[in-house]
């Protein structure tokens, strides 16, 4: 695979063996309480623990292992709200490569201080005012560093899908899945994984309320770009999918569902009381939207991605705390 061709199961079987021995084989959890609740064989994968707290560990290091001498030399830069910061930061880290990075000035504290922490060099932009590309772009030409974006990025969503690929050879073929849905790296590069791997599938990807550009862009067959929108899921305030998910989205997933912020905070309580389980508002996407469909899932086996755990901590006991959701 080059860096412009689309990219295929192939390559996320490739990714598997790039991140081998850097990455995190999460743990697959499963809830009495849910099974029965749902009358389903639940099985979550707990991305909230993979290095640095997310998912996105996976694709910031499948992309640097491919770097060549030369581009390891003069570094990486990329923008981003949070956990690809961190994930390039510290795969940038692991393997020697200086970091630039790109971040909204009301980015969550804890995202700032872990990027920091990793070694990464970072650089504020106003996200309601500034374009972060453009600013990654330039970057990127002045000083000869190589972009790498959150999402749109064939060696990225490769390395997100092996987070699927290692959920469904762990429990087996699933009926339905769960993806949070920001840019569709990790939806785009969950369903190649799912569609090979366990081809009768349903495939949802979930997106917060607020913004749903996806559900847009998935129903009216074209990008569709939004303002930013505001929602406790920061990790999926992104304004469009890519050139490179949205086709695969297209072509692999089954439909792009919506919840609520009062929904996320409802599923990120009950993963805390219930389950042990520390997830972002981000990270609650797809067991919000699964609880929201529990009828339709009767007698079924489900996989749900719980994508990410980086929440500030002051922020989080106010969610668990709030009093006005359910
Ligand atoms: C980035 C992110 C998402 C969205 O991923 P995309 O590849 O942009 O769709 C979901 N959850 C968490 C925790 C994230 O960090």
């Amino acid at each position: 695979m080059t860096e412009t061709t689309r990219p295929e199961y192939a390559d996320v079987a490739a990714a598997a063996e790039r991140i081998e021995g850097y990455a995190n084989k999460t743990p697959v959890m499963t809830s009495r309480t849910v099974n029965e609740e749902f009358g389903a064989d639940v099985f979550f994968k707990c991305e909230n623990l993979q290095r640095m707290g997310a998912f996105k560990f996976r694709g910031a290091m499948n992309a640097l292992r491919q770097f060549t001498p030369e581009q390891r030399a003069a570094g990486v830069v990329t923008f981003s709200s949070g956990n690809h910061a961190q994930a390039i930061a510290l795969s940038a880290k692991l393997l020697g490569i200086p970091a630039r990075i790109i971040m909204p000035h009301d980015a969550p504290a804890a995202k700032v201080a872990a990027t920091k922490g990793y070694g990464g060099n970072v650089v504020m932009y106003d996200r309601y005012t500034e374009d972060r590309e453009q600013i990654g772009r330039e970057l990127a030409e002045k000083q000869g560093l190589t972009l790498i974006p959150p999402y749109d990025h064939p060696h990225v969503i490769a390395g997100q899908g092996t987070a699927t690929k290692e959920l469904i050879e762990e429990v087996g073929p699933l009926d339905v899945l769960f993806v949070c849905l920001g840019g569709g790296g990790l939806l785009s590069g969950s369903a190649l994984a799912a569609r090979q791997l366990s081809p009768d599938c349903t495939i949802y990807g979930v997106e917060p309320e607020a913004g749903n550009d996806g559900q847009q862009s998935f129903r009216s067959g074209k990008i569709v770009h939004i303002d930013t929108p505001k929602t406790i899921a920061d990790g999926a305030q992104t304004q469009h999918l890519g050139h490179y998910t949205f086709p695969l989205i297209q072509k692999y997933v089954n439909d792009i569902l919506t919840v609520s912020d009062d929904e996320l905070i409802a599923s990120m309580k009950f993963m805390a009381e219930r389950m042990k389980i520390v997830a972002e508002p981000t990270g609650c996407l797809g067991f919000a939207a699964a609880r929201a469909r529990k009828a339709e899932l009767s007698g079924k086996k489900v996989g749900i991605i719980i994508s990410g755990g980086n929440v500030d901590i002051a922020r989080y006991g106010e969610f668990l705390a709030g009093k006005s959701v359910s």
